[in-house]
């Protein structure tokens, strides 16, 4: 099939810009950076919420103050990452600059935020500087709870066990020890039991990992050991590319819940595995900052959330997006979700910073590609729509779906979402 690339990136461009100029609509006001400042925006997380947030309250706010604090001094993109475990893409295909936000006077600091005083309303970071805000976004992804699994907590200090489910020297580490692998070892890959970071992105990584060893080790074994009683997302779509793709080297098991780690052996309720590689999807909550400005109010590890503003129920004034947030029925935590959460308060924060109403109606929307080869892509997609009685966000009916089977155009569509949404946030 003949497939113009570049056109179709400018399609999809488009459909962002019209993201964008939606939001412009809902704010109702044009970008202006002429007057003074109309408040001070401190954001928490360069990743896929808090990056958005600083280019949307530049471009829609214009005079709005903004400072953006991340402990890296680069963003590193987690989807696309597990073409890298695959040996389909580099590391520098999922690195980007925040050069872009800069140019846009977005002030970007690399630092460790380690307190939110939310009534003096000041962050505090590891080398003292206290930045004041007037309003803050904390969009901090995940940290792990490492608690309840023996021996893995010391297994990835060590560096002997990996969980890569944060984008960066993980996928490096990851990489490495699946290139180091004899032909005939055998990968084992634990899955939380729901809800953690991109329900179908396990899987994906199954796909890609195997993907790999079937050119590379072809003796080798993928187990994919889950604590969910089903494949979580696209389950039809994944079986059937295990089965096309991968018989006999991915291997399946249901129920299969990781208790602790000896070595690299994964010890399972009735079973123990012993594995070359293993590499562990730790269970999740809000990250770290989140829980130590007490902000965690919901099953003790999400932070609830007004979906109209994205203002934390615990502290109003501190808007939070993204893998924190205790998520709205069937609302993906995604980087797609958090890039839509960060358009709902970027709008938000402008009206409320000068003292107007907000949109009482926001609607957003959630695509998730997943490779199951180096080509071959499937995607689920919905959207939410705000519903002013139960207040929470609700899918809309016979909005979105998935793919009917794995094919190369979506391949090609995942790649310039990829692009697209990098370029959305970090202004690129
Ligand atoms: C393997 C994999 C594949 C994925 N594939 C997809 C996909 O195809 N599509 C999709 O939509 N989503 C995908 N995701 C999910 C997506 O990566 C997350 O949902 C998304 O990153 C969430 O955005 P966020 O802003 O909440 O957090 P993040 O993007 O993780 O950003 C959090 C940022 O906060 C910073 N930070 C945290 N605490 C502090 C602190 N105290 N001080 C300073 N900085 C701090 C971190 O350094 C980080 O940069 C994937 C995830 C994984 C792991």
């Amino acid at each position: 099939m003949n497939f113009d690339f570049r056109s179709e990136l400018s399609r999809r461009r488009l459909l962002g810009a019209g993201v964008a100029l939606s939001g412009l609509a809902l704010v109702g006001c044009a970008s202006t950076s002429s007057g003074p400042s109309i408040g001070r925006v401190v954001i928490v997380g360069g990743g896929f919420g808090g990056a958005t947030t600083a280019r949307y309250l530049k471009l829609w706010g214009g005079n709005v103050d903004v400072t953006l604090v991340d402990r890296n001094p680069e963003f590193i993109s987690c989807p696309i990452s597990n073409l890298v475990l695959g040996g389909h893409k580099q590391m520098a295909d999922i690195t980007r600059g925040y050069g872009g936000l800069k140019a846009l006077g977005v002030r970007v600091v690399q630092g460790e935020v380690t307190a939110i005083d939310a009534a003096g309303r000041k962050v505090r970071l590891a080398n003292g500087t206290e930045l004041p805000f007037d309003r803050l976004v904390l969009s901090p992804g995940i940290d792990f709870m490492m608690d309840g699994i023996g021996g893995l907590a010391a297994g990835i200090d060590s560096g002997r066990i990996t969980h890569a489910w944060k984008a960066g020297p993980q996928t490096v580490a990851l990489r490495r020890q699946l290139e180091a692998m004899p032909d005939g070892g055998v990968f084992a890959l634990s899955i939380p039991k729901v809800p953690y970071r991109c329900p179908p992105g396990p899987y994906e990584r199954a796909c890609m990992v195997a993907s790999y060893v079937k050119v590379a080790k072809p003796r080798a074994k993928v187990l994919v050991l889950d604590a969910n009683p089903e494949i979580t997302s696209k389950k039809g779509l994944f079986e059937k590319a295990f089965k096309d793709h991968y018989a006999g080297i991915i291997e399946y098991r249901a129920n299969n819940e990781l208790k602790s780690i000896d070595g690299t052996t994964a010890k399972l309720e009735f079973d123990d595995v012993k594995a070359d590689v293993l590499n562990v999807i730790p269970p999740q909550r809000a990250g770290d900052i989140a829980a130590k400005a007490g902000l965690v109010n919901m099953n003790n590890r999400w932070v609830g959330v007004n979906w109209l503003t994205m203002e934390s129920t615990a502290a109003p004034g501190v808007h939070v997006l993204g893998d924190a947030t205790f998520p709205a029925p069937l609302m993906p935590k995604s980087g797609h979700m958090a890039n839509q959460h960060a358009k709902v308060a970027a709008a938000a924060i402008i009206q409320l910073l000068k003292g107007e109403a907000v949109n009482p109606t926001p609607v957003v929307m959630n695509t998730c590609y997943s490779f199951v080869t180096a080509r071959d892509v499937v995607h689920v997609a919905s959207v939410h729509q705000f519903d002013a009685t139960e207040k929470t966000f609700k899918t809309v009916p016979g909005s979105g779906g998935v793919s009917s089977a794995a094919n190369q155009v979506e391949g090609r569509y995942a790649l310039s979402w990829a692009e697209n949404i990098w370029s959305d946030m970090l202004a690129l």
